[in-house]
């Protein structure tokens, strides 16, 4: 365990993780203890603190996106990226970024939107999702399980039905969208233990895992869906979403900001 260093966060001497540290710091005669993922503002004053800030899997077409969220900016509670020490050798896939606007599209969220669900169906589809192809040959092709769809606060459902199987609140529109498109989607409830352990396995169904950001944390996917929200928190999620992705990142963002109600982050730069 590193000597106690200054740290000047009013709070963190109390915060439980602190207390957890002091304690075991007492009990545990040489001990070594890592944190890792944690805001550099809630680092304990008995850790010393390391910064890693080299993407190590997320290629440069999806790190320059991340890197444009607010709160890698300013740097005050994610830091920013470092540049790779030798050049990578490819940029990686754009990100693909679909707009929730226009002729046939719902009123709403983009999560309420079947046309948008369709749209990133068609995307998976022409990525070669779930394609037959040799899992011998190199790479091999993209199963359903490569994939995330994710959101924050968890604002996608599936279809509720009653007892007698009569469907009493339909699945959310995106949901049915996908659905449509020839995709099989498993929706991933947060107190699903027995799920997220599938998850992060790669076991359980070979299906598309749609599902709030918190819940995977620290997981990873080939291909992320981003399905944006007209909330406030947008930013942070797409933070933790991008995030995520080892390839193919896909947006799926509000209307412009002139036909919402609330600020976000312009995408300009993404397409
Ligand atoms: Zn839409």
């Amino acid at each position: 365990m590193p000597r106690p260093v200054k740290n000047s966060n009013s709070g963190i001497e109390s915060n439980p993780l602190t207390r957890l540290c002091e304690k075991l710091h007492q009990h545990v005669p040489g001990l070594h203890l890592w944190a890792a993922s944690l805001y550099h503002s809630n680092r304990p004053p008995l850790l010393t603190e390391v910064i890693l800030t080299q993407p190590l899997r997320t290629p440069p077409s999806v790190t320059r996106h991340v890197q444009q969220q607010q709160f890698m900016v300013r740097g005050e509670t994610v830091y920013g990226y470092t540049t790779a020490p030798c050049p990578l050798p490819c940029d990686g896939p754009a990100p693909r970024v679909m707009r929730h606007t226009g002729q046939g599209h719902a009123e709403g969220e983009p999560g309420d939107c079947e046309q948008c669900g369709f749209l990133v169906g068609q995307i998976l589809v022409e990525l070669g999702v779930g394609g037959t192809g040799s899992t011998t040959s190199s790479p091999r092709p993209l199963q359903y399980r490569d994939v995330f769809i994710l959101t924050w606060v968890n604002s996608l459902h599936d279809a509720k039905s009653d007892a007698s199987g009569q469907v009493t609140r339909p699945a959310s529109g995106v949901l049915r969208g996908v659905r449509g498109a020839g995709i099989p989607v498993t929706v991933l409830q947060p107190e699903d233990e027995d799920g997220v352990r599938d998850v992060a396995t790669m076991a359980g169904p070979n299906h598309v895992i749609a599902t709030d950001c918190g819940v995977v944390q620290g997981l990873e996917r080939k291909v992320v869906v981003w399905v944006g929200g007209l909330d406030g928190y947008d930013a942070w999620g797409r933070l933790f979403a991008a995030s995520r992705c080892t390839s193919q990142l896909v947006l799926v963002t509000p209307p412009p900001r002139e036909q919402s109600d609330t600020s976000r982050d312009d995408d300009s730069d993404c397409n």
